[in-house]
């Protein structure tokens, strides 16, 4: 069997696996299910594509979409690797030669649509072809508890039964505990592995403070960050003007962002956060989806997010340079009472609801816990990490003998 470190040089021309990628592509290789939970742009495909080019028969590759297919596609071509995708995009004879190519061994990978695999003429031929690996890629859209959820890609909970010889992989980067375990267990039946690689950020500095005086300690915040680039979330629109104009009255360059701007307002702003340096940009969650500004200094939470998974997103748009970048979240009861209120006030189902507690309890634990707070954010998408030395409980260990002193004197008494 060839090596996977020799694939990765001569046919992908990279010296080096990133973390993670190689203890995958080793459990695909002992014909072990799994299920890879990694960041966007961790490097998931090339888990699966260097195995292809080892494994003895075709590798399909299940994807949602036609334009991700002829990416990656392109992609391998463009490596010289022969690659092969099967859409309705392309004509029946583009389809028929790539079918013929991957049947051939010209071919050793093969993209094709969740619902044009699952088709009986296409399942019969798949059985013909004898794969020897079946790649679910976008993965959460296989779990109705995934924000994702598609339909077309339940379907795919099939495919362990109909080929008891194939094995699977599945790959995503958006999967908390419950939605995981949906999906490994809707992939594989039972024994598949879960692997969780890459979610650390080791330049984001980590703090949870009660809430005091927001305002005041959003100020005190900033006095260490003049000229410095960040955001300042804040849970409603009017709140986002509010400290945007007080920021501005005491000297600071700052911004709002939300959703009741006008367009042409909030291009605006987003026009001078992305080219002027030292802007504060106070925001609603409106602001996030695709900034890619690398230099963001700080992330600070006035109010807090809607969840482990909102509350890593948002402070994750810090420090993508890679230099350190600090984050603050500013937790206060009523917050909980408001978030309650939302859970308990949107109409949705009684078990959705009761996930949705659940996950607020997982984030007032983060902000209540007294260990590492890297490693309990990491701990929730299931990463294990050493405590990181450089968050508020790492660097200030909190005092725990209060409650267990208290605790001492009733047992004693
Ligand atoms: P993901 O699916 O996890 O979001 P991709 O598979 O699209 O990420 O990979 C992101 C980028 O990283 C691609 O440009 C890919 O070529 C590159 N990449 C992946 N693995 C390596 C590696 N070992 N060395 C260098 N670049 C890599
Ligand atoms: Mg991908
Ligand atoms: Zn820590």
């Amino acid at each position: 069997m060839a090596n996977p470190r020799d694939i990765l040089k001569a046919q992908f021309g990279f010296d080096e696996f990133r973390p993670g990628q190689e203890g995958i592509i080793s459990k695909i290789l002992e014909g072990q299910p799994v299920l890879a939970v990694m960041p966007t742009g961790a490097g998931k495909s090339l888990c699966y594509q260097v195995p292809s080019q080892i494994l003895d028969g075709p590798t399909i590759v299940v994807s949602p979409l036609v334009a991700l297919m002829d990416n990656q596609v392109a992609g391998l071509r463009a490596n010289g690797i022969m690659a092969s995708c099967l859409h309705s995009g392309q004509s029946r004879e583009d389809n028929i030669t790539q079918w013929r190519d991957v049947t051939t061994g010209r071919s050793k990978i093969l993209y094709v649509s969740p619902e044009r695999l699952m088709t009986d003429r296409m399942l019969s031929a798949m059985k013909a072809l004898k794969p020897a690996l079946f790649v679910v890629d976008e993965a959460h859209c296989v779990s109705k508890w995934g924000p994702a959820f598609r339909p077309e890609y339940a379907d795919l909970n099939r495919l362990h039964q109909l080929f008891p010889e194939t094995n699977l992989a599945a790959f995503t980067a958006t999967a908390d505990e419950a939605t995981r375990q949906d999906i490994s267990t809707q992939l594989f039946g039972q024994g598949g592995e879960i692997i969780v690689h890459g979610f650390d950020r080791p330049n984001l500095s980590l703090a949870v403070m009660p809430v005091d005086n927001r305002p005041r300690q959003i100020n005190n915040l900033l006095i260490n960050q003049k000229g410095n680039s960040g955001i300042v979330y804040c849970l409603s629109r009017k709140s986002t003007e509010t400290y945007a104009q007080s920021l501005r009255q005491s000297g600071y360059k700052a911004l709002a962002y939300h959703a009741g701007m006008t367009a042409e307002a909030r291009y605006e702003n987003l026009e001078r956060f992305m080219a002027e340096p030292g802007i504060i940009m106070v925001a609603t969650i409106a602001f996030g989806m695709g900034i890619d500004k690398p230099d963001i200094r700080f992330v600070y939470h006035v109010n807090m997010p809607s969840s482990m998974e909102a509350y890593y997103q948002e402070i994750g748009r810090a420090g993508r340079d890679g230099l350190p970048a600090e984050t603050v979240l500013l937790f206060g009861l009523d917050d909980i009472r408001l978030r309650r209120q939302f859970i308990t006030n949107d109409g949705s189902e009684r078990d959705h609801q009761m996930r949705e507690f659940k996950r607020l309890d997982a984030l007032i634990g983060y902000c209540e816990t007294t260990a590492c707070r890297k490693q309990a954010l990491l701990h929730y998408f299931g990463e294990t990490i050493q405590p990181c030395g450089n968050c508020d409980n790492c660097l200030n260990p909190p005092e725990q003998v209060e409650a267990s002193q208290a605790a001492r004197a009733i047992i004693a008494a």
